[in-house]
C-alpha cells in the first residue's frame, strides 16, 4: 500500500511569509499557542496539516526561530520528506535564506520546492529576476532544479498550483525503510489532562506500538507506550516517517527534555565522543582550528563540543575533513546521522556532516 502520510519542513528568511503561507494552505495558524490545542487533546503534531489533492495527508512543520529551524530540520532528517523554501518575491534571497539553503544542502535534503510568495507586491519582470536569483542560489546544492512556484498568501494566487506541485514532489520521495528499530528524537514534551506525559517527534526507521516498552536516552529511563497519535489520528501502530505523539506511562514530564531520544530498550548508548566527516560551508565566516569550541546539533539535541581535526591543521571554508568531537553533554546518535556545527558567538553556521563512529578510540592529539 502506498504511504499516505508525509512531512514537509518550511525554511526561509524571517518575515518572508512562512507562517502566513502555511495558514493560507491549511487554515491553521502555526503561531497559535499550542497549549490551547493540547487542552482540547487535539495535538498539533505537524504544527499544521492538510489533505493534498492526491488524498495524501501532509504535516507541515513550520519552525519560527533560527535555532529551532536547525534542530527541527535535524530531528526530521530521515523523517522530513521534503523542504518548502519560502522566499518573499519583493526581497528575494536574504542571508537567512542562504543559510537555510546551505543547511538543507549539508543535510542532503534532496526533495523540495520553492514558494515565491508575496508575488502580489512585485511586477512580472521583477519576479523573473528573482526566479533566476533563486535558481542560482540552489545551483550546486542538493535542491538544484526544484520547482519554483510564484504565490501570494494574501490574494490566494498560485496556491492551487503550489499544492499540486507539492504532490508532484512527494511522488519522487522513496518509501521509508520499515525494517529498523524505532527512534524518535523528542522535540516537545508536555502533559495532557487525563492522559499524562506526551512527547512528539518524527519517527525514524522503525515502528512503535501501543503497549510497547521503550527507553528514553541519555538518562536511560524505561516507560511504556500508552497511546499513539499519528498525523492527528489515534493509531495502534506508528509508522516510520510520521509525525508522532507518544503518550507514555512510567515517566514524568520533569524527567524529559527536548533532544532526548525514545527507542527500544538496550539498543543505543549515549556517547560524548564521535568521529565524523565534516564539510565546511563555502561561506563559513572563519576556518575551524584545532580545539575550537562549537555548538553541535544532532537529532533534536544541542551541546557544546571541542573539535579535534584528524587530517589537517585547520579546515578552511569549503574544505572537507575527518574530525573527532568531544561533547560536553551526552547525545544519542547512530552511524550515518547528520549533524550541524555552529560558531557559538557571534552565532553562525560553520558546517556539518555525517557521523561515522559513535564509540571511537579517543584521539590523543590533546
Ligand atoms: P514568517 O516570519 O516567514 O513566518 O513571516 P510571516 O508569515 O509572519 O509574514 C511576514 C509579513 O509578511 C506579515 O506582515 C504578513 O502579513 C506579510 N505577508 C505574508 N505573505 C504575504 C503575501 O503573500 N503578500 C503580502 N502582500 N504580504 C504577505
Amino acid at each position: 500500500m502506498a504511504r499516505q502520510t508525509f512531512v514537509i519542513g518550511t525554511a526561509g528568511h524571517v518575515d518572508h511569509g512562512k507562517s502566513t503561507l502555511v495558514k493560507a494552505l491549511t487554515g491553521i495558524d502555526p503561531d497559535r499557542l499550542r497549549e490551547e490545542k493540547e487542552r482540547e487533546m487535539t495535538i498539533d503534531l505537524g504544527f499544521a496539516w492538510m489533505t493534498l489533492p492526491s488524498g495524501r495527508r501532509l504535516s507541515i512543520v513550520d519552525v519560527p526561530g533560527h535555532e529551532r529551524f536547525i534542530k527541527n530540520m535535524l530531528a526530521g532528517v530521515g523523517g522530513f520528506d521534503a523542504a518548502l523554501l519560502v522566499v518573499a518575491a519583493d526581497e528575494g534571497p536574504m542571508p537567512q535564506t542562504r543559510e537555510h539553503v546551505a543547511i538543507l544542502d549539508l543535510l542532503e535534503i534532496r526533495h523540495g520546492l520553492v514558494a515565491l510568495t508575496k508575488s502580489d507586491l512585485v511586477e512580472p519582470d521583477w519576479l523573473e529576476l528573482v526566479i533566476v536569483e533563486v535558481e542560482e542560489l540552489l545551483r550546486d546544492t542538493a535542491l538544484a532544479g526544484v520547482p519554483i512556484v510564484p504565490v501570494s498568501a494574501v490574494t490566494g494566487y498560485g496556491l492551487d498550483a503550489l499544492v499540486r506541485v507539492i504532490d508532484q514532489v512527494l511522488d519522487q520521495v522513496p518509501p521509508h525503510a520499515r525494517s529498523g528499530k524505532p527512534r524518535l528524537a523528542i522535540d516537545r514534551v508536555f502533559t495532557v489532562a487525563g492522559f499524562g506525559t506526551v512527547v512528539t517527534g518524527t519517527l525514524r526507521d522503525g515502528e512503535l506500538e501501543v503497549g510497547q516498552e521503550v527507553e528514553i536516552l541519555p538518562r536511560g529511563l524505561r516507560a511504556r507506550v500508552r497511546g499513539l497519535q499519528s498525523h492527528r489520528t489515534r493509531v495502534d501502530r506508528a509508522l516510520p516517517g510520521s509525525r508522532t505523539a507518544v503518550n507514555l506511562s512510567g515517566v514524568e514530564v520533569e524527567d524529559l527534555v527536548r533532544g532526548d531520544v525514545l527507542t527500544v530498550p538496550g539498543w543505543l548508548r549515549p556517547t560524548m565522543l564521535l568521529d565524523a566527516r565534516l564539510r565546511m560551508l563555502p561561506d563559513a565566516p572563519e576556518p575551524l582550528e584545532q580545539n575550537d569550541e562549537v555548538d553541535f546539533f544532532v537529532g533534536a539535541s544541542e551541546t557544546l563540543a571541542r573539535v579535534t581535526l584528524l587530517d589537517a591543521e585547520r579546515l578552511e571554508p569549503g574544505m572537507v575533513g575527518w574530525v573527532q568531537l568531544r561533547l560536553q553533554e551526552p547525545v544519542v546518535a547512530v552511524r550515518g546521522d547528520r549533524f550541524i556545527i555552529r560558531r557559538p558567538s557571534p552565532s553562525a553556521t560553520l558546517g556539518g556532516g555525517i557521523i561515522i563512529d559513535t564509540a571511537p578510540r579517543r584521539h590523543r592529539r590533546f
